[in-house]
């Protein structure tokens, strides 16, 4: 694994002004922040920070304001939000530069925890301007990412900083990173990736990277009836992409020169209606009726599939088997989500999972805690699994 400095690298940090980039892109509804867990996630961090008497600055954005100050997108109003998960006293500065920040973080006492307003509301943010960055720089002497979920983006604040600060990765980029490095970067096989949802389109990159890196790769949800239909199967009404036939056999041609085997299913579960409790029946993929559309895989693949998790030493997982958000045509992936946990506490398997929905659909088989990581990083989980660096996670590597 590429190298970088953690928080275990830092001695004597009492009195040190500490530029720690978070994640507190968090919903909110009402003025309120309706889920907390990105908060949770970068607690860790801060807490052991202050509690070893640093000052310790946060820095973040906040949804997507056009590179000016907008109430609507201003950090007050995750400030509570952040004291309460903390249940520390945390300040608030209304510019995370110049005079606002730095007179904030004059009156600031050794182990206190201050939150600069959204970084996005200058334009050097995103276009990772040097000057911005030195402004951003003259208020710490240390710099700690726990962003993961941003690491994918060059940003002043995400990569830009670590160039001219001391550079650490906080505790849940640390862990994402093992976890990462566990799942693809140096995995125990046989390394099996489970990849569904809805569209190949979204997915191709990730596809040919994965047949290069695992032994098996599944293939269900929508995704799995373009590969069917590139094989001269009639998927009728089914979710497909027929214009990426020439994409699917590529990835399957890719796939066999890597030694790579692709699990299709063979039966899937299907419906005439995208709803709930619709009227369903299972059939063999080769007799798909013409007006159904297959909204999940079939029991034949459930337990194709679950074979393939219990061959596997090491699972990585993107996207539901099926429409899961609908029952029935949850079971697929509930059933699947249920053996990696199983294998996982049974101690025989590493399970990685992330993305999009992913977390959405073991939260939903209620195991998301079983697996040994699940990522709720998105956009930066995904070019990971792209095989793509990432600007935030290798400029900590090459930091001195
Ligand atoms: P993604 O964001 O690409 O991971 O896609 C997730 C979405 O794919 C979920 O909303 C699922 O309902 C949907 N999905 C999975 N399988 C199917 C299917 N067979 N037909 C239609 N939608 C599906």
């Amino acid at each position: 694994m590429p190298s970088f400095k953690t928080l275990d690298d830092l001695n004597d940090i009492t009195g040190k002004r500490v530029l720690v980039r978070v994640d507190l892109n968090v919903p909110v509804s009402d003025g309120k922040v309706t889920d907390s867990t990105r908060i949770e996630r970068v607690a860790p961090t801060i807490l052991e920070l202050s509690g070893k008497g640093a000052k310790v600055i946060l820095l973040a954005h906040f949804g997507r304001p056009k590179g000016g100050p907008d109430p609507q997108f201003s950090l007050d109003i995750i400030q509570s939000a952040v004291e309460a998960v903390l249940d520390h006293r945390v300040h608030f500065a209304t510019d995370c530069i110049g005079a606002p920040a730095a007179e904030a973080i004059a009156s600031m006492e050794n182990g206190g925890i201050l939150l600069l307003e959204n970084t996005r509301f200058h334009k050097g943010e995103e276009k990772n301007d040097p000057e911005f960055v030195k402004a951003l720089a003259a208020n710490g002497d240390l710099f700690v990412n726990d962003a993961f979920s941003a690491a994918h983006r060059a940003h002043a604040s995400t990569e830009g900083l670590a160039h001219i600060l001391p550079a650490y990765a906080g505790r849940t980029m640390q862990a994402e990173l093992e976890a990462l490095e566990k799942g693809l970067g140096n995995p125990t096989r046989p390394v099996v990736a489970i990849v569904g949802g809805a569209k190949v389109s979204t997915k191709i990159d990730l596809l040919k990277n994965l047949v290069k890196q695992v032994d098996a790769l599944v293939i269900g949800g929508g995704m799995a009836n373009t590969f069917l239909a590139a094989q001269g199967i009639d998927v009728g009404k089914s979710l497909c992409e027929h214009d990426l036939a020439d994409t699917a056999r590529e990835i399957m041609a890719e796939a066999g020169k890597a030694g790579c085997a692709i699990v299709l299913p063979t039966d899937g579960v299907v419906a005439r209606e995208f709803k709930a409790g619709a009227v369903n029946e299972t059939v063999s993929v080769k007799s798909i009726p013409a007006d159904a559309m297959m909204l999940d895989v079939g029991p034949e693949s459930i337990a194709s599939v679950n074979a393939w998790i219990g061959k596997a030493n090491t699972l990585v997982w993107n996207g539901p088997l099926g429409a899961f958000e609908i029952e029935p045509f949850d079971k697929a992936t509930v059933s699947a989500a249920k053996h990696a946990a199983e294998e996982t506490k049974a101690g025989r398997l590493v399970s990685v999972a992330g993305g999009g929905d992913t977390v959405s659909a073991l939260n939903h088989a209620g195991v998301a805690d079983d697996f040994t990581y699940v990522s709720t990083a998105g956009g930066a989980f995904l070019e990971w699994m792209e095989g793509k660096p990432l600007p935030g996670v290798d400029v900590l590597s090459r930091a001195k």
